[in-house]
């Protein structure tokens, strides 16, 4: 698979054509409405541009993102599409926003009153949409600013209403009760409102049945392939593969230890294989000892301590592997769930940590 890998130590493989599938997928689990793309943190680390392309291509007319700089980086993608700015408005990114017919996800006041000065200012209506709190405590309006809305809804003047919007808390734990409080709350909060088409499930939402749906689902990690149903089959589609390319492979006696601060010791004669990645690329030290790769199909353990350009693996009972081989990290045989879970994390962390030193190889859709 490798001869154009040569000079590289790890390769990043995104089948953008899985991403679009998955994002048609869902579209069909949400007959209430659209399904938009979420493309932060760069696409959730696999690149924003391209997946947004992807998505675009395959019908997605909505994006969001966290910061406005994101929303630069996929317009020229997107052209026409509702472009929204999760973490929304920054003072300062008033004019980009504006020029780029970007919306922010208003979740003060002080940004309402903020966005409603830039319309006059800009002289016309500028999209936005309402972010509420219903139980996050991160971003949104509290239920007494949504009184204070509801009391002075001039104070909207200016505003395009595109959405109002709000953030489950524990989608991804279907009998987590703070669900349906969630969903109560988020209604109370729009009947206080102006009317306006509301935007509610983020991946795991949508699997939560049909109180959960809205006019627009917000999924990012699903589209990835990380499992929005955990302790469940996954019904998404890898989207990633992740192959490092072992380097030496070596013999050492029982009793010897491998790498930093000799973490591990051979129980018996053992294989080493040193393989090209490490924490630099995002492959977290907390994999240490708790890691594995796959090698065809086969599991191998990771040993001793992530370095921050190796990582080190037990293939004594794999006598096939040598120099030059690749291991697979995340693929077919090993989501990003399984590699979360040895590292102590989430899928969402693994991807969006992978590093800049891999070669990336993009199917395209
Ligand atoms: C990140 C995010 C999403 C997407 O969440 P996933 O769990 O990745 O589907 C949706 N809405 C908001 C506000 C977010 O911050």
């Amino acid at each position: 698979m490798t001869h154009d890998a040569e000079g590289h130590g790890a390769v990043l493989e995104i089948d953008l054509a899985a991403i679009a599938a998955n994002w048609r997928s869902l579209s069909a689990r949400h007959p209430s409405g659209p399904v938009a793309g979420v493309v932060k943190a760069d696409g959730y680390g696999l690149g924003a541009p391209k997946v947004a392309a992807a998505l675009h291509g395959a019908g997605c007319r909505h994006f969001f993102v966290a910061h406005p700089q994101e929303a630069l980086a996929i317009r020229d993608a997107v052209e026409g599409a509702f472009l929204g700015v999760l973490n929304g408005l920054i003072p300062g990114t008033e004019d980009a926003l504006v020029r780029h017919r970007i919306a922010p996800a208003l979740g003060s006041l002080a940004e309402i009153d903020a966005w409603a000065a830039a319309a006059r200012r800009a002289g016309r209506a500028l999209p936005a949409l309402l972010h509420v709190d219903t139980g996050m405590a991160r971003l949104g309006l509290t239920p007494e600013e949504v009184e204070a809305v509801a009391a002075n809804p001039a104070r909207l003047d200016g505003i395009e209403l595109r959405y109002v919007m709000t953030h489950l808390v524990s989608a991804e734990v279907p009998d987590d009760p703070e669900n349906a409080r969630q969903r109560d709350r988020f209604a109370a909060a729009c009947a206080r409102l102006p009317a306006a088409p509301r935007s509610f499930a983020n991946s795991s939402g949508l699997f939560l049945g049909p109180d959960f749906a809205s006019d627009l689902a917000r999924p990012g990690a699903a589209l990835y392939g990380v499992n929005p149903t955990p302790g469940r089959e996954n019904p998404m589609r890898p989207a990633v593969r992740l192959l490092a390319r072992v380097l030496q492979v070596r013999e050492i006696p029982a009793g010897a230890t491998v790498g930093y601060n000799g973490t591990w010791t051979a129980a018996r004669p053992s294989r080493i294989a040193t393989a090209c990645i490490g924490y630099a690329d995002g492959w977290h030290r907390s994999h240490s000892n708790r890691g594995e790769a796959c090698f065809d199909g086969q599991p191998v353990p990771l040993v001793g301590r992530v370095s921050m350009d190796l990582t080190t693996y037990d293939v004594t009972d794999l006598p096939g592997i040598g120099a030059g081989d690749w291991l697979e990290l995340i693929g077919p045989h090993r989501s990003p769930d399984q590699a979360a879970e040895a590292a102590g994390t989430n899928g969402y962390e693994v991807l969006t940590s992978l590093g800049r030193r891999f070669l990336r190889r993009y199917r395209s859709a």
